[in-house]
């Protein structure tokens, strides 16, 4: 049974580095019909944003990323059956497993201070050697001991990491990485106020879960060595690694803002559509085999594969992603997408009604990249007219041939009996044929008349959601009056 996990730190909202991880690990549980487990860590209490787990939770639900174990879920086990699923509060967990290690004698209690560890530092780098934990503590004597407590000292944790040899880390995407055990050092486990690091909780949280892949970012790839030491120690057997790679901005630098790769809330916000953001987040380290990139999510689970993960950095693109979220709302349906682009309208300027949002998006859905852009074209819905419109409309008046169009077209509308977009789209060509007029001659004078503007979405659709009455008030504007006489 596949097992993967998410296990973000509570220090933000999601990026498009961090939320990719989460991508690949649901993809790859959901195609082995195994389980996705959320795990917060939050152990690092300074770091921790307040409202950041939250933020989190909601990105994954709106990315449809549904995770079976973890915060939020309701199950008949509660969260699921390795709760809790919180770092934080799984202490007496980490405790019970430092303990085991101080037993076996591979840790030992460590009363450096971090002023102590800093100078040691900074003297090994003056010297040019590896700036790394000199042992100071590994072989404390009883008195030393009960000196530093005396101090009021409060003891670290920390690892006795083998002082020679190999530690090998098998990962999917590089296949055997070496490390020299000399070149890891002693690690801490539990910090002095008895909190876990990152190293320790995250092995006894993965060998307990039963995580049987763990994905992660490239970054992760040089803690993985002390993973491997520790799960070693605690007796478990280690999971499949595998390190996707590292997300560059178009200019080859470490993704950031400057590069449009925001925080996952803010393509939310814009609209970009779902399945869009899990499509392009997949194909950061990842490719089809078939070399297509717009993939559907059933797709993406069918073919995601771990072989096919990529080792060399990838570059982010938000035009690509723009363009896939025009893919994505190719495919809605005309329901689909005007319950979607609906919560995004600006009503206040637009009021566009819950009968006239269909006619609107079909009228302008090729223009869309993501929801919010609806409010780019629904000027032509509002039955008002800025000066160059107006000024573009009292130029009607002076031709022959647009009043001829007007007043036929008018004439035609004010008796339709149902007011809808092909009946009206049927009248208008039927006037327009009996004075001659069809295509540019026919459609140009009736847009300006309606809109103020000579390009524009369909005239049809523009009449129906303006409706009649607003129609014939706008066409009447647009007539010349004395020449009815
Ligand atoms: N909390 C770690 C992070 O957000 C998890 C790393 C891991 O997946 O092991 O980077």
């Amino acid at each position: 049974m596949v097992r993967t996990r998410f296990a973000p730190s509570p220090t933000g909202s999601l990026h498009v580095g961090n939320a990719r991880i989460a991508v690949l690990n649901w993809l790859f549980a959901r195609k082995h019909g195994g389980a996705f487990i959320l795990r917060i860590e939050d152990t690092d209490r300074e770091r921790t944003v307040p409202g950041s787990e939250v933020s989190i939770l909601e990105d994954l639900r709106w990315l449809g990323l549904d995770w079976d174990e973890g915060p939020g879920v309701e199950g008949p086990a509660g969260e699921g059956p390795h709760a809790p699923y919180r770092q934080s509060e799984r202490g007496a967990i980490y405790r019970d497993h430092a303990r085991k290690l101080v037993d076996a004698g591979l840790a030992y209690p460590c009363y450096c201070t971090p002023e102590e560890i800093e100078a040691a530092r900074e003297a090994a780098i003056a010297q040019g050697e590896r700036p790394q934990y000199t042992g100071a503590c590994l072989r404390l004597t009883r008195d030393q001991i009960a000196r530093y407590e005396r101090e009021g000292r409060r003891p670290a944790l920390r690892f006795r990491t083998p002082s020679e040899g190999k530690i090998v880390v098998h990962d999917v995407v590089r296949g055997e990485v070496t490390f020299d055990a000399a070149e890891v050092g002693d690690f801490i486990l539990l910090r002095s106020d008895g909190m876990p690091t990152y190293n320790f909780a995250v092995v006894v949280d993965d060998a307990l879960m039963e995580i049987t892949h763990v994905i992660r970012g490239v970054g992760h790839l040089s803690n993985t060595p002390r993973q491997v030491l520790l799960y070693e120690a605690l007796g478990y057997t280690p999971p499949v690694f595998v390190h996707a790679p590292t997300v560059l901005g178009p200019d080859r630098q470490k993704l950031s803002k400057r590069h449009g790769a925001k925080a996952l809330a803010d393509y939310r916000r814009e609209g970009y559509h779902p399945d869009a953001v899990v499509n392009y987040l997949s194909l950061l380290g990842w490719s089809s085999p078939s070399g297509d990139e717009f993939l559907v999510r059933e797709r993406l689970i069918t073919e995601i594969s771990l072989e096919r993960i990529r080792a060399t950095d990838v570059v982010f693109d938000p035009e690509k992603l723009r363009w896939l979220s025009f893919k994505h709302i190719e495919r809605m349906s005309t329901k689909e997408l005007a319950d979607a682009v609906d919560s995004f309208i600006d009503r206040e300027r637009y009021p566009i009604s819950q009968e006239a949002l269909p006619i609107v998006v079909e009228a302008v859905r090729s223009h869309l990249s993501c929801f919010s852009e609806i409010n780019d074209h629904l000027e032509p819905f509002v039955p008002t007219l800025d000066e160059a419109g107006m000024a573009r409309r009292d130029a009607l008046r002076a031709d022959a041939a647009a009043q001829a169009v007007l007043r036929a077209v008018r004439d035609r509308l004010a008796s339709l009996p149902e007011w809808e977009d092909a009946t009206i789209d049927a009248a208008v060509r039927e006037a327009g044929a009996g004075v001659g007029a069809r295509g540019r001659a026919l459609f140009e004078p009736l847009r300006i008349a309606l809109t103020g503007e000579e390009h524009g979405p369909p005239l049809s659709k523009v009449a129906a959601v303006l409706g009649r009455a607003a129609v014939l008030d706008l066409l009447d504007a647009a007539i010349a009056p004395e020449a009815a006489a």
